[in-house]
């Protein structure tokens, strides 16, 4: 790869490194993790276009999944699943006609208009209320299109539009695999899960950043989806459970975190997150009942599995367990 470097006054070869980035959003720190491309012969950093514009989706990603907020991709996805323009599903919606437009061009939706398109992509039934009760807002051939499309959803087996996301099939994963997982205990097994399988893999399970919250550390996207069950187990209709995307080493660690901390309650989870490196030191001069979106960094939770893998001379997967039971037997 070659790219111009204005030390070097040359095109010159270049190598890329992933970088920790921030910018300020609307007020908010935003974290992620960007790219830089680097001069081969000055070591200096030099500009690329595809670069930057690459890093600019992944802050984009980044805030909108800080706040909760629907992505253009799977904005794009409604349009596909149910056959109808941006035009005809502004119009549906009661709002101005070129407003999706605006959205798919990337300019961030309000919460409350993310959380009406995000209600439309994952409930059919929603979709086929608003478009028979507006219809007449649209074309006849916009409304058959649409219509025809909800009929052959309603055909199909009735299965939620597939996420792109590794972990909402890890999610599933756990869900399917390990009974009365309440949304406390779920967002340690996923902390646990990232941990152990970066330090048995040399590779994060999936990308998602994880907040230091009074209990624990949390997903925020998976927070959100589940918030509603409170401290009760989560109970999904089965077929939200189909079509989970997990390769070989990816299963048999998460079977290895289910055997070894799916067996204790959301409470015990949470106390020995809090007796954790990452979290604790995370959560630096916060008082115990002071809430915080700090991000626990990857690099933490790299290191502290990392050297407890070391420390338990872990071999394989199922060396976990001595961890898991050192801990529970040190916390009570
Ligand atoms: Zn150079």
């Amino acid at each position: 790869m070659l790219g111009f470097c204005e030390k070097c006054h040359d095109m010159v070869k270049y190598y890329i490194v992933e970088k920790k980035m921030e910018k300020n959003i609307k007020g908010k720190e935003i974290e992620y993790i960007g790219k830089v491309a680097v001069c081969d012969e000055c070591k200096t950093e030099i500009f690329v276009a595809d670069i930057r514009d690459y890093n600019l989706r992944m802050l984009d990603d980044a805030f909108r999944e800080k706040e909760g907020l629907i992505s253009v991709s799977e904005m794009e996805l409604i349009l596909g699943k149910y056959d109808i323009g941006k035009r005809p599903l502004s119009l549906l919606l009661g709002w101005g006609e070129g407003t999706l437009t605006r959205y798919l061009d990337g300019d961030i939706p309000t919460k409350q208009y993310s959380d009406i398109l995000k209600t439309i992509l994952n409930e059919p039934k929603h979709m086929k209320k608003l478009l028979e009760e507006n219809k007449e807002r649209i074309t006849g051939i916009a409304y058959k299109r649409c219509s025809e499309a909800l009929m052959s959803i309603e055909k199909e087996s009735p299965m939620t539009v597939k996420s792109e996301d590794k972990i909402d099939h890890v999610v599933k994963y756990l869900l399917v695999n390990c009974s009365d997982i309440t949304p406390l205990a779920l967002q340690k097994l996923l902390y646990y899960a990232q941990g152990f399988f970066k330090a048995f893999t040399g590779e994060y399970l999936f990308h998602n950043n994880c907040e230091a919250w009074i209990h624990g550390p949390v997903y925020r996207s998976v927070y959100y989806k589940y918030k509603n069950y409170g401290y009760n187990p989560i109970e999904e209709n089965e077929w939200d459970y189909t079509d989970i995307e997990l390769d070989k080493i990816e299963k048999e660690i998460l079977d290895s975190i289910i055997r070894n901390f799916g067996c204790y309650s959301g409470k015990v989870l949470e106390k020995m997150t809090h007796a954790e490196m990452p979290w604790s030191i995370t959560r630096i001069g916060l008082g115990d009942d002071e809430g915080s979106d700090r991000i626990i960094e990857k690099g933490l939770i790299k290191k502290y599995f990392q050297d407890i893998k070391l420390k338990h001379n872990m071999l394989n997967i199922s060396d976990i367990s001595d961890y898991s039971i050192d801990l529970f037997n040190k916390l009570y």
